[in-house]
């Protein structure tokens, strides 16, 4: 391992649920994504990869110069000793660039197993200040993600006592617990959340009910569609990115595995533009409200910028799931014409609808389009429909030559 002091860069750090996902964070912008295997990591339901996906993820990041970071930050019981001793055995060769980790214990033997790859600390460690990082980099530890209730006071005070490598959750779910430590989950439904297995249920709608009226549900009446009241908003810090890179934030990390293929890639390629942007002195406020536009395009609850004081005059009164977009599929490869594309789909395509196609940014230029789709050929029969399907693969053509990569969706709701 090379020194741990390294702050002068910048990186968006992509969530890829699975093989397909990281592939497309690869193409949309990240600069290191973050994937887990089939044991020691928190989202024990997010397609985790097997021995050969993560080969497969391996050799894709080396191909696009992207750094893969593993994570083994579920925390052990005394049971669970052996199985990671086996399991580490059996990746420590790989040439992941770091592994993440929030359990000392997991720490300790990695360390024992002389794992080459960088060590990374999982925010579940809930680190808030320069000692807690003097304290992890005298460990071996290369990069702090610092804990998601750290303002941005707080990171410039940290700054200027350290020179470690430091990353923040930037966009996405928040927990309303402490850096996500919380038996809520395991409470209620019997899934753990330190292992990976949260069920959510502070995202559940809850209800009251008076103790000589059993059955008699009565709603928590704060929203016309019931009341999640532990739930949190979302986070996007796009608006505040330049201050964060100032105060001397290295890495930023898009928090959703479980979320789709789409929302991986939009929200990449957006905070890709806008670090890029930063870093070649570009108008960033020129460019926010299309990155804020783009952000409000993906699923997701009303955003906040500031976990900590986000209760603060909301008034619980937009809780409620926003869709602006609906993800259709996305380019396999273009056909053999400009305005062909081999499709895959996720949702239905209508012959003759006008929809979005988005594109990976490149430089400075956003290359996405409207176009009308005027014919669907079925890759399976070779016979021209009127709807793809779901699950399936296309040729399709549309009214105006399209470029490569690109994503489809359909707006729910005209954007101004
Ligand atoms: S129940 Fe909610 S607050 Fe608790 S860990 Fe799960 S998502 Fe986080």
């Amino acid at each position: 391992m090379d020194s741990l002091m390294n702050r002068n860069f910048t990186e968006i750090v992509s969530p890829a649920g699975n093989l397909e996902k990281l592939k497309i964070a690869v193409k949309y912008g990240a600069d290191a994504v973050y994937f887990g295997g089939e044991k020691f990591n928190l989202r024990d339901k997010a397609g985790n990869f097997t021995f050969d996906d993560i080969e497969q993820g391996l050799e894709t990041c080396r191909a696009g110069s992207v750094k893969p970071v593993f994570l083994l930050n579920s925390f052990l019981h005394e049971k669970d000793i052996k199985t990671a001793e086996e399991y580490i055995d059996r990746i420590k060769d790989y040439d992941f660039h770091a592994i993440m980790v929030s359990d000392p214990g997991m720490l300790t033997l990695l360390k024992e197993k002389n794992v080459k790859a960088n060590l990374h600390l999982s925010t579940q460690m809930s680190t808030l200040n320069h000692l807690s990082i003097k304290l992890w980099n005298s460990l071996g530890i290369r990069r702090i993600v610092l804990a998601r209730e750290t303002t941005l006071d707080e990171i410039k005070m940290i700054r200027d006592h350290t020179d470690s490598e430091i990353e923040i959750f930037a966009h996405g779910a928040l927990c309303v617990s402490y850096s996500g430590r919380c038996l809520l989950s395991r409470f209620l439904s019997g899934r753990d959340a330190n292992q990976g297995s949260c069920s959510h249920p502070c995202r559940w709608n809850f209800s009251l009910v008076e103790e000589k009226r059993p059955g008699n549900h009565l709603e928590i009446i704060e929203h016309s569609s019931g009341t999640e009241i532990l739930s949190s908003k979302d986070l996007n810090l796009i608006e505040f990115l330049p201050d964060y890179i100032n105060a001397g934030v290295n890495a930023f990390k898009i928090e959703g595995r479980m979320k789709s293929l789409y929302h991986t890639a939009n929200v990449t390629r957006i905070y890709k533009h806008a670090a890029l942007t930063i870093s070649n002195n570009g108008n960033f406020r020129e460019f926010l409200p299309f990155y804020m536009r783009e952000l409000d395009l993906i699923s997701h609850r009303p955003y906040t910028s500031d976990l900590f004081n986000e209760f603060e005059n909301m008034g619980f009164s937009q809780i409620p799931y926003i869709k602006n977009a609906l993800f259709l599929g996305y380019f396999i490869s273009k056909g053999k014409d400009e305005t062909e594309a081999i499709v895959k789909t996720f949702n239905p395509v209508y012959l003759n609808e006008d929809i979005d196609i988005i594109y990976p940014v490149t430089g400075p230029q956003i290359k996405d389009s409207t176009v009308r789709v005027v014919e669907i050929v079925d890759e399976e029969e070779s016979t021209a429909v009127e709807m793809a399907r779901p699950g399936k693969f296309y040729t399709m053509t549309f009214d105006k030559a399209i470029d490569n990569d690109g994503i489809l969706r359909r707006r729910l709701r005209i954007q101004d």
